[in-house]
């Protein structure tokens, strides 16, 4: 059974049709990368799934639940969790209070600072932990808004541009931490622009364009694409 689909969903926002009767299934324990043009609708679609906006048609299901019209926060009790392009992490804690502020309805006294530990551990930030998150590079930023996302064990993570800005040995290592996720049972939708990471991390990709799904495939399949190269020159001359 599918982990998500979406059945002929439509988002129109007035006159714009940002989502185009799109019919998307993604399988547990994929990882699978979302592409197209900038205005393409890739963040409207996450949206969609996230409960953040209310289709204007069709249906969304996730684990064998229809979660159309359910709030967000039933989403996420489910297991869905997001992280969005624009960091929100609290600038003015530190890494490791950011981290406790993630968990801390969960867990208590020692279970808390150990899994405090393991995520800082895991998302190369055990020497930073008592600075400022408002103080970390950019990248650095980028995965500990991951590390918020992933502090509640979600089983659907989606990430908006997860590499947005980061160097390529910190893109590289982003793509490390999302596998090293996915083996451990989570399924990934990550919208990105950047190919290598595309490569690196995809089992498959979807390309929207103009709100609707222009092709699905492998990475070797989308970049054999001529239509899909059409899009992307057409965004380069535009
Ligand atoms: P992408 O993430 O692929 O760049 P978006 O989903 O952000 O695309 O946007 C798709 C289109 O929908 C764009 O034309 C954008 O201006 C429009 N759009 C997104 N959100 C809204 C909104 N809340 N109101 C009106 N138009 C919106
Ligand atoms: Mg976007």
């Amino acid at each position: 059974m599918a982990i998500l689909e979406t059945r002929d969903l439509n988002k129109w926002f007035g006159g714009l049709h940002v989502t185009g009767g799109v019919d998307f299934t993604l399988q547990p324990g994929e990882i699978h990368c979302l592409i197209g043009p900038n205005g393409a609708g890739k963040s409207t679609f996450f949206r969609l799934i996230l409960g953040e906006y209310l289709p204007t048609s069709g249906r969304i299901f996730y684990d064998g639940h229809d979660i159309t019209r359910a709030k967000s926060f039933a989403r996420i009790r489910r297991g869905i969790s997001v992280k969005f392009q624009v960091p929100g992490i609290f600038k003015a804690l530190s890494v490791r209070q950011n981290l406790q502020i993630a968990l801390q309805h969960h867990l208590a006294g020692h279970s808390l600072g150990e899994e405090i530990d393991r995520l800082l551990e895991f998302l190369k930030l055990k020497d930073t932990e008592k600075q400022l998150a408002g103080d970390l590079s950019h990248g650095q930023k980028q995965w500990l808004e991951i590390g918020m996302a992933i502090a509640l064990k979600p089983k659907l993570l989606l990430l908006d541009e997860p590499t947005a800005g980061m160097t390529p040995d910190e893109t590289f290592a982003t793509g490390e931490m999302v596998q090293a996720l996915n083996r451990n049972g989570v399924t990934v939708l990550a919208v990105e622009h950047d190919m290598a990471f595309v490569r690196q991390i995809a089992q498959s990709v979807t390309v929207l364009h103009f709100g609707k799904i222009f092709a699905q495939g492998t990475i070797d399949d989308i970049i054999a694409d001529e239509g899909v190269a059409a899009i992307y020159l057409g965004e380069v001359h535009a």
